[in-house]
């Protein structure tokens, strides 16, 4: 579930082995996965790679002749650099870039479902205007806005662990790092959003920046090429139900949900209150 740390290493180690390399050939094995088709994707062929970027969760790869690849790589994405080209049955593979001495540039997607996308567009206003990009609220990193209060507030009555995951709100955090910065900050991930103290809304940016920070500190030692199918998520909350609190040793809770779980320290987060386990009260009616 790559989300702006895990995005960020990834545009930087790709940025870093990429920059001045020239596409031999471009393909789109996943079906669904282009999303335009004007310029078509053999645009890209003898160009050369001048970069890679993040915007919020997705990855832009800057090539010569004005175009950028536009990807976001939803749930299960990867975009990973190899040393050979991939094998033609390959089932994971949605769009490879060749590049000189066999090497490949590779958006894979796991599991079953094919959800990440891929867009060619020409111009830098054609990204800026781009309909999942133009709707992207203010970045989560590495300067989130001074004023959270004042961004929230519109939000209404939509809890936090909700409302920090809108992208068009801010930008960049998901799942799993909600959880985290939610407990660095000592907030109730079901606290309203527009109910925030000034000086819980500090909190609440400081938490932002130094869980994010940490964590890409922690995926600069960590992450080599061609990035790995797991990456290695420091993670202290998320995931982390059952375990004792790093802080007070308060065992943590979750609250599960259809497609994913939210977990949180009781102790620090919600005043001692454990709260509804949705999926067990489901099963208990
Ligand atoms: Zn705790």
């Amino acid at each position: 579930m790559p989300e702006l740390p895990e995005v960020e290493i990834t545009a930087r180690r790709l940025g870093e082995a990429l920059a001045g390399v020239p596409i031999e050939s471009a393909a789109s094995p996943g079906i669904n996965a282009l999303k335009t088709f004007d310029p078509p994707l053999s645009a890209l062929e003898g160009q050369t790679i001048e970069g890679v970027r993040r915007i919020g969760k997705h990855l832009v790869v800057d090539v010569g002749g004005d175009l950028h690849v536009l990807c976001h790589l939803m749930s299960a994405g990867r975009l990973q650099l190899f040393p050979k080209r991939a094998g033609l049955r390959d089932r994971t593979s949605r769009l490879l870039l060749r590049l000189p001495e066999e090497r490949e540039l590779r958006l894979r997607e796991f599991g079953t479902r094919q959800q990440a996308w891929v867009k060619v567009l020409r111009g830098e206003d054609a990204v800026r205007e781009d309909a999942a990009i133009a709707t992207l609220g203010p970045e989560a990193w590495p300067a989130p806005p001074e004023d959270l209060a004042a961004l929230l507030k519109p939000s209404g009555a939509r809890p936090l662990h909700a409302v920090l995951r809108d992208q068009r709100v801010i930008a960049g955090i998901g799942r799993s790092w909600v959880d985290e910065i939610l407990w660095r900050a000592e907030l109730s991930p079901f606290k309203r959003g527009d109910d925030l103290e000034p000086e819980e809304a500090a909190r609440l940016r400081a938490a932002m920046v130094v869980k994010l920070d940490g964590a890409l500190e922690h995926y600069e030692q960590a992450v080599t090429l061609p990035i790995p199918d797991k990456l290695p998520l420091p993670l202290e909350v998320h995931r982390n139900e059952g375990n004792p609190c790093p802080r007070c040793g308060t065992t943590l809770e979750a609250v599960h949900y259809e497609s994913y779980v939210m977990a949180y320290c009781p102790t620090d987060q919600t005043g001692g209150k454990v709260l509804r386990d949705r999926r067990l009260s489901r099963l208990l009616k």
